[in-house]
């Protein structure tokens, strides 16, 4: 008997849980610390607001922290080499932290800005192809529009990925099992030659739906504890039940000889403890090609939270180790925060390319796929090619080949 619970679907999320409220509403820094939620993450409310900067800059080119934000602006909306160049500038001499970490982005994107781009790749892309999701993780790390695309047009854009030579393809949400054409372009990306992960909450997951997916190179799933309690914490659902939800899922891969789940953990201080009693659980479902652990990074978390649940890089990698050789011969990754910066492409449910996997409230547009052809995309001055080479691929058991990397 089913355990899920009818759940509600969420808008898509503001970006962080910790505006600073004591900002007077409309002005520049409150219109600045908003910038990244759904509705306003785009060309025409950064560039809106570029110009605000400009103007209180021109009263008092001094101010640090205008600064810092106009040099954020430049750089997040579809920068060119100049406007690289003129958040270098502005940055100059930088002694706020947020300035600082920022000058350091600018410096490693004007060291890669005279590498050759004609002929590069994007071999794997993230699509956040749907904007709704039943749950709201701490630190969810996904810069939502508000924008949903339709079928047609996300047709369109996988004819462009496979045109240009995309090999993997992570099809994420939100959660995208609420989107029903989401069936209908799996099918699409996998007959054009594409590999396909699928990235779900699982909560609708059903057998026939399973059916349907039969053609993906990995279905991911949630699970990031053995206690009820800090299972629903973590993703903070409504659903009390939601420990067993995720495990019905796992359960529903296993009858129906699905292999090739992959699972997500999600490791913080709040779940460390368990992780090697959750490797028993994770392992023992013969759906579960590949598990990967993803240390937390409270991207969109307020920094209560983030010393709440915070952990070092070292203590996970202390307990995967141990986990890894308690579990000879399984498929276990560890995927850590800083080896996520600039990581990888991600489109949003706009159409909207960003740069996926930089520091808190540090997403870059670099194009829209809508309008705009991959090869166009990649020219982008703040894409890295290097950090794009990392990561997994979406089929278990494969590796990307570096040399291909290098050559991107
Ligand atoms: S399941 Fe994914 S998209 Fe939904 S809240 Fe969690 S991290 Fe965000």
């Amino acid at each position: 008997m089913s355990t899920r619970q009818h759940v509600e679907i969420l808008p898509p999320h503001p970006l962080r849980a910790g505006y600073d409220r004591s900002l007077e509403r409309g002005s520049i820094t409150d219109a600045f610390q908003r910038r990244l939620e759904p509705t306003n993450f785009n060309p025409g409310y950064l560039g809106a607001l570029t110009e605000r900067v400009e103007h209180a800059l021109s009263r008092d080119p001094a101010d640090e922290a205008m600064r810092w934000r106009l040099a954020f602006l430049l750089l997040q909306n579809n920068a060119t080499a100049a406007a690289v160049e003129r958040a270098g500038e502005l940055l100059t001499g930088a002694t706020l932290p947020q300035a600082r970490r920022l000058a350091e982005l600018v410096a490693g994107i004007r060291s890669r800005i005279d590498q050759p781009r004609a002929g590069r790749r994007v071999r794997r892309v993230n699509w956040s192809i749907n904007n709704r999701c039943p749950m709201s993780c701490q630190g969810c790390y996904n810069p939502f529009a508000a924008e949903q695309i339709d079928l047609a047009q996300a047709r369109r854009i996988v004819g462009k990925l496979a045109v240009h030579g995309t090999t993997d393809l992570v099809l994420a949400g939100g959660d995208p099992l609420l989107w029903p054409p989401v069936f209908d372009v799996v099918d699409h990306a996998v007959a054009s030659g594409l590999k396909v992960g699928l990235d779900t909450t699982g909560y609708t997951l059903t057998a026939d739906k399973l059916s349907r997916l039969r053609g993906l190179s990995s279905l991911r799933l949630p699970l990031d504890a053995v206690t009820a309690d800090v299972q629903r914490a973590f993703r903070r659902s409504p659903d009390g039940n939601l420990l067993n939800a995720l495990l019905e899922s796992l359960a529903l891969c296993d009858a129906e000889g699905f292999d090739r789940v992959r699972v997500h953990t999600v490791a913080s201080a709040a779940n460390l403890h368990q992780l090697p009693e959750l490797a028993a659980e994770v392992l023992s479902h013969p759906s579960v090609a590949q598990w990967v652990i993803f240390q937390w990074w409270g991207r969109r978390a307020s920094p209560a939270t983030v010393r709440r649940l915070g952990v070092e890089v070292e203590a996970v990698r202390a307990v995967v180790e141990g986990i890894r050789r308690d579990h000879p011969g399984r498929e276990i990754h560890l995927a850590e925060s800083t080896e996520r910066e600039l990581l990888n492409w991600m489109i949003q449910s706009s159409g909207q390319v960003v740069t996926f996997g930089s520091g808190p409230e540090e997403e870059f547009i670099l194009g829209n796929l809508l309008t705009d052809e991959v090869e166009e995309i990649l020219t982008h001055p703040i894409l890295d090619f290097e950090a794009m080479a990392r990561g997994i691929p979406v089929t278990p058991g494969t590796v990307f080949e570096p040399s291909a990397a290098a050559r991107g």
